[in-house]
């Protein structure tokens, strides 16, 4: 599979959510709600943290906080990139605002700040890149952009828990950001989010937001929902925390040896992030160049799967191709990303992944090379 969600030893877990058999506090941010965003804050060392039901949660109402603090205006444009989950185009367009798809880097797949510069009109309120597989995007580009044409820019980092960008944590840059904790991710709660930020309004709002807007028994001071994260929820969190350095250390070897394996390979490219960078190895996509390589992206899936191996090609299709989107008329500058998007696929990638079975992943890619290029010799 491409991906496999870790789990901590179970003792651990039962020793955690014991506390709540003593307290009988299941949620509504009890103890582990609260001790988990502390040592969240601590570890990111960032401002504040708050954290969500699930990342989706935490970026919708971001956006709808920062609509209600008239941050952002109403149906304004959020320039945003189309390589990425569902959630972050579904976030915008769920708060009425109209997304305008940028297109991304060929290198690292992130949003490119010069095309998001060419987008930007009057009707601009809001600039959402993706920290997309956990490489950082250029946040030097976007803090300049962002100053100089005083629109704000907030970051899905759904897959960017842990990484580090010059020494500081990444949710440390733009406006504010967003993480996942979804079971799939490298870090996970089960379910679970975060959204960090240094504006202690934006904050606020989106605390009471999440508890329908309710501040205490007879004051309701916003259209909230509920977005909270339960006590059995924080306790797994809690307890893969403890584990971080060691899931990381894990996906690490994992994703080297994908690396040193597929180095070289023609018609196979893939992102090393550079030495400013502390990765957190959420994920490892190649590129494959059908005309290089002799084979397209889709066959090579195909004679993985036919192995047992399942891959995914992450991210297709497009978000502006969705069915749900493709009809509407959003502006975008998408050739490099339709690029990737027709090429890219994600490997397995989970700590305990075996030495052997990674080496049998990349002899069956190399093998679909040779197998095309005898078929071209005959
Ligand atoms: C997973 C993901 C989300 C949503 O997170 P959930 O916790 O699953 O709601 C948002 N954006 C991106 C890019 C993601 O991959």
């Amino acid at each position: 599979m491409v991906t496999k969600a870790y789990l901590p030893p179970m003792e651990e877990y039962v020793e955690k959510i014991n506390e709540i058999w003593k307290t009988n506090c299941l949620t509504n941010m009890g103890p582990l709600h609260q001790r988990f965003e502390k040592e969240l804050t601590n570890m990111l060392g960032v401002q504040y943290c708050l954290a969500f039901s699930n990342g989706h949660q935490a970026l919708e109402l971001l956006i709808q906080s920062m609509l209600q603090n008239k941050i952002i205006k109403v149906g304004c444009e959020v320039i945003t990139t189309p390589f990425t989950f569902a959630s972050t185009t579904h976030a915008i367009v769920r708060n009425g605002l109209v997304p305008v798809f940028a297109d991304i880097k060929e290198d690292d797949y992130t949003l490119d700040p010069k095309s998001v510069e060419q987008c930007i009109t009057d009707k601009t309120g809001l600039i959402l890149p993706v920290h997309v597989y956990g490489y950082p995007c250029d946040t030097e580009a976007f803090q300049e952009i962002s100053a100089r044409y005083q629109i704000p820019v907030i970051y899905d980092g759904a897959h960017a828990f842990g990484v580090r960008y010059k020494n500081n944590d990444i949710g440390n840059y733009g406006f504010a950001s967003i993480f996942s904790f979804h079971a799939t991710k490298p870090f996970n709660s089960i379910e679970g989010g975060a959204i960090v930020f240094s504006d202690p309004q934006i904050g606020f709002r989106a605390y009471q937001m999440k508890n329908f807007g309710i501040l205490d028994s007879d004051l309701v001071v916003a259209p909230g929902t509920n977005a909270k994260l339960s006590e059995f929820h924080a306790a797994m969190g809690l307890c893969n925390l403890d584990h971080w350095d060691e899931i990381k250390r894990g996906r690490k070897q994992v994703i080297e040896r994908y690396r040193h394996r597929l180095e070289g390979v023609e018609g196979i490219s893939f992102h090393v992030p550079n030495g400013d960078v502390e990765e957190n190895y959420a994920y490892f996509p190649i590129v494959i160049n059908e005309k290089v390589f002799g084979v397209n992206r889709d066959v090579v899936s195909q004679v993985l799967q036919d192995k047992n191996v399942f891959v995914r090609k992450y991210f297709y299709p497009l978000t502006c191709d969705f069915q749900c989107y493709r009809k509407q008329d959003y502006k975008k500058d998408i050739e490099r990303a339709k690029y990737v998007s027709n090429r890219i696929v994600t490997l397995p990638v989970y700590a305990d992944l075996s030495q052997k079975e990674i080496d049998f992943i990349c002899d069956v890619i190399i093998a679909c090379k040779r197998q095309a290029l005898r078929e071209v010799v005959l």
